[in-house]
């Protein structure tokens, strides 16, 4: 897989399904003329990877001071490094080692949810061909947002479920509550402090138990979505033969400059445990640079932004398609970045020469 989660399985194809699902999303069509274009989604999603990912190899395996092997790598020292191919073993020595393996999502111990033959995750939920009538989310992160909002515009009823009671915690409450309203209008259900009990699969329909503060309710569903955080990929890496250590939460720790507590092995993006977005993956990678090969002035207290993302490109919250973050109003380091933020509420307004309608905007 070349190119990362990104590009493969994460922001790309996400976005195509976006694109695709607003399309839909304006149709007056039935639910089967609807499942038909969702099919074209996924091979117009599928088409687009593709090619990306044959660009990428060819980026890096055209070099001629580059080599690419497709195999899962693991120390075997802090200079060296085994990499296993499918029919033999090769291992390498470097001077410099980059961890850069990203995350892997994290599935919960719900009884019987590793068993489902409809649960899923984002990856696999994105190669899913048959459009589910009604689509059950576990957690009420910004990826399962993402889902959520592409399914309700491809006409798939849509609840999700969240054990905290606070929904998208980690963003601002106007915010948080304008995505909340715009899923809403949409149809979505939404189910905070709700505790999952079981996940069962009957013959046609997968049946979600719930424990609701109103009490105890079972969900019939055609798929269940699982989007309750990725944690650090580092199981295959044998680090402890590097002696590289670990946070208590299970990433890579480094310094400021992305070094780990062994000299020459750096770590980037997902895997040392910070925001999880293609954008400080590419920063990481600035840093690192900045401190091998540059001024070494860059290091992960002088990124310029915090993160950006995309939630949705809807019919009802479209202020932008871009939800970009800047530090919280409730946060002490915004006047890190020497500016404050206000907040506006526009009923008609545009952005962008789409056919933007209402939403939030933060000026800085
Ligand atoms: C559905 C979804 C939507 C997203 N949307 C957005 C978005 O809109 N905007 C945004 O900024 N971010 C988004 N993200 C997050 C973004 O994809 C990640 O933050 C980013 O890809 C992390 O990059 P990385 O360089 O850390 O690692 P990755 O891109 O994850 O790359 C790590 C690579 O290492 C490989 N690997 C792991 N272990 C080994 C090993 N032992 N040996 C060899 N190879 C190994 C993995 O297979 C993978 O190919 C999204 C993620 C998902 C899942």
């Amino acid at each position: 897989m070349y190119g990362g989660t990104c590009i493969n399985v994460g922001c790309i194809p996400s976005k195509s399904f976006v694109a695709s699902a607003a399309f839909s999303a304006k149709l007056d069509s039935s639910f089967e003329e609807k499942a038909r274009l969702y099919r074209e989604a996924v091979e117009k999603k599928t088409k687009l990877t593709d090619t990306l990912r044959d660009k990428n190899y060819h980026k890096v395996a055209d070099l001629e001071n580059a080599d690419v092997y497709n195999g899962t790598a693991s120390f075997i020292d802090s200079r060296h490094v085994a990499v296993a191919l499918q029919a033999e073993t090769l291992e390498l020595e470097a001077d410099q080692i980059f961890i850069n393996t990203g995350a892997r999502p994290f599935i919960p111990p719900i009884e019987g949810l590793s068993d489902s033959r409809r649960a899923y995750i984002s990856e696999t939920m994105l190669s899913l061909e048959e459009l589910p009538k009604h689509l059950v989310i576990i957690g009420g992160g910004y990826i399962g947002m993402e889902f959520a909002s592409i399914y309700t515009n491809f006409g798939s009823r849509v609840t999700v479920i969240q054990d905290g009671e606070v929904f998208l915690p980690r963003e601002d409450r106007d915010i948080a509550d304008a995505v909340a309203e715009s899923l809403k209008e949409r149809g979505v259900k939404l189910l905070l402090s709700t505790k999952i009990n079981s996940v069962r699969d009957e013959e046609a329909k997968t049946i979600v138990s719930v424990k609701t503060p109103e009490g105890d309710e079972k969900i019939s569903a055609d798929a269940v979505l699982v989007a309750t955080g990725r944690r650090p990929n580092v199981n295959d890496l044998n680090l402890e033969a590097a002696g590289v250590e670990l946070t208590p939460s299970g990433a890579v720790r480094t310094d400021e400059f992305l070094q780990t507590n062994v000299p020459g092995i750096y770590a980037m993006g997902d895997v040392v445990g910070g925001l999880q977005f293609t954008y400080i993956s590419l920063d990481d990678f600035h840093i690192v640079k900045s401190q091998i090969l540059g001024d070494k002035k860059r290091n992960v207290n002088n990124r310029a932004f915090k993160s950006r993302n995309r939630y949705e490109d809807k019919r009802d919250f479209r202020c932008s398609s871009v939800l970009r973050r800047i530090p919280r109003n409730d946060q002490p380091d915004q006047t890190r970045y020497g500016c404050t933020s206000s907040i506006y509420r526009a009923e008609r307004y545009n952005l962008h020469p789409s056919d933007h309608e209402r939403g939030t905007q933060r000026l800085i």
